[in-house]
């Protein structure tokens, strides 16, 4: 076997210059300056949404949502198994419980007949994750949210860009939370935001992230993102377009160059567009995945599903007793792997992903 591949960037280390240090409000540099002000205003504008609330993760966007919701211990929050622990374990901050539904067969939305069936009295929220940017079903599970009353939260931390019919994915949520983590589309270091058109969401939001305002009538604590991540985020919400594009290209260069028949494209659900937070492919016989994942490794193309070992998120020690039967989800997380796009791939790098993935045989 050829060696020396020099192994793919799985993501994108955006170049850094200090130009974004003229965003800087002079007076000030805490999460409450001008800058974040700044800041939540250019993401309102982008992403379409009444109200932007810039905050330290993430992790902290999911707190805050659920926070504004008013979650209270055992309260029980409907979601897929198939999204990272960051999900989760806002959830279990509350005292609240996650209640696994399954996905679809050939996509990471939240069955709607799973939710009808698992929905009760203390149902508090539904969250959704697409995953790798891939989207779900909006409008659909809108529908369903507004049947039973529910908000609906999305976590868009991989889905800064992702659509469905044309808009947003975050449109059709009452929140959606993303990370700015160095590894997502719009990165900041750390810190993430959220989004929501309820202007009394996003009072509870902004007052639990600052301690209540610290009057004493609220709890809070401090998620302020500070104004050197704001500016930094000013200066690359200018060019979240330009990385959108130069994904998209890629992901369409690699599948149009595909030639080899065991291997297709991860299902697109109707109406909807991916970001291409990453490209995700299939092995169409589900039991050569792993096969294929290990040998694109070996030849330097690094995989998401190795590095995080995925897995349906109740398999976990610490998640055991959240166990749900979700037949789907075990099935379709074995099923693609995913496949690095971001815009610091050279041409290079991209001829030698599709010659590799053209390479690949079962018989190998
Ligand atoms: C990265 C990520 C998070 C957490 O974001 P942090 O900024 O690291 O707290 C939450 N959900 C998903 C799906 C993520 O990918």
């Amino acid at each position: 076997m050829e060696k020396n591949y020099k192994t793919i960037a799985d993501r994108y280390n955006e170049p850094f210059n200090s130009n974004f240090l003229i965003f800087l409000d002079s007076n000030s540099l805490s999460g409450t300056s001008e800058t974040v002000n700044k800041y939540e205003q250019e993401l309102a504008l982008y992403f379409k949404s009444k109200f932007a609330l810039p905050l330290s993760s993430g992790g902290a966007s999911l707190l805050a949502a659920l926070y504004a919701l008013d979650i209270q211990p055992n309260d029980e929050v409907l979601v897929t198994p198939i999204c990272p622990l960051c999900t989760i374990y806002p959830i279990l901050a509350f005292g609240a419980i996650p209640v696994f539904c399954d996905t679809y067969e050939d996509n990471f939305s939240i069955d709607i007949q799973e939710i009808k069936n698992k929905v009760t009295t203390r149902t508090k929220c539904i969250i959704d994750i697409p995953m790798w940017g891939y989207p779900i079903n909006a409008v659909a599970l809108k529908n369903t949210a507004n049947e039973y009353d529910l908000p609906l939260i999305f976590d868009l931390a991989h889905a800064h860009g992702t659509l469905y019919e044309s808009r947003f994915l975050s449109e059709y949520a009452d929140i959606s939370c993303f990370s700015t983590h160095s590894r997502k589309i719009l990165s900041t270091g750390e810190g993430g935001f959220l989004l929501t058109n309820h202007s009394n969401l996003y009072e509870r939001a902004k007052s639990f992230i600052q301690y209540g305002y610290m009057v004493g009538n609220n709890f809070g604590l401090n998620f302020l993102i500070s104004s050197l991540q704001a500016a930094l985020g000013i200066d690359r919400l200018k060019k979240i377009d330009e990385n959108l594009l130069k994904r998209k290209s890629n992901a369409n260069y690699i599948i149009n160059n595909i030639n080899n028949t065991d291997i297709k494209q991860f299902n697109i659900v109707d109406n909807g567009t991916p970001n291409y937070y990453s490209l995700l492919i299939k092995e169409l016989k589900q039991e050569n995945v792993s096969h294929f994942i290990k040998y694109l490794k070996e030849h330097g193309i690094p995989s998401d599903i190795d590095r995080y070992k995925c897995k349906p998120i109740y398999h976990y020690e610490y998640l055991k007793k959240y166990k749900a039967n979700c037949p789907n989800a075990e099935k379709l997380i074995t099923s693609f792997t995913t496949i690095p796009v971001h815009p610091g791939l050279t041409q290079i790098e991209l001829h030698h992903i599709i010659n590799n993935i053209n390479a690949w045989s079962r018989y190998l």
